[in-house]
């Protein structure tokens, strides 16, 4: 007869555990925001920044530096997968910018 010891018990939770995060590990890996990460443009440092989440909506009197063809996507500040909608900043951390969203720390990636 087999018996199963405390120690197994241990690792088969362990393993059952693990299955049950895999998706939402794969999700996050993958660059896709959960909806409440997504930076709020009026959230306090977003809007004196001038974050908004696409650049069709900068303020071009208020921020005159603004460019076409500055956006997210190819700020060197973006972290993550550049091609996703949606992607990292190391000035808003925990958050989610959008690719076509802009803020005047807008920085040409470099490379
Ligand atoms: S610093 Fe760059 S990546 Fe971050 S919100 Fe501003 S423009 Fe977007």
């Amino acid at each position: 007869m087999k018996t199963c010891s405390r120690r197994n018990l241990f690792k088969i939770a362990g393993a059952g555990s693990l299955a049950l995060l895999l998706p939402v590990i794969t999700k996050m890996n993958a660059g896709v925001a959960w909806a409440d990460d997504k930076l709020d443009p009026e959230s306090p440092q977003a809007a004196a920044l001038g974050y908004v989440h696409h650049y069709s909506e900068v303020d071009a009197s208020r921020f005159p530096r603004f460019e076409e063809g500055q956006i997210c996507g190819n700020c060197q500040l973006a972290q993550g997968d550049l091609e996703a909608d949606w992607m990292g900043c190391s000035i808003f951390p925990g958050k989610q910018v959008a690719r076509e969203g802009w803020c005047s720390a807008w920085v040409l990636k470099r490379g």
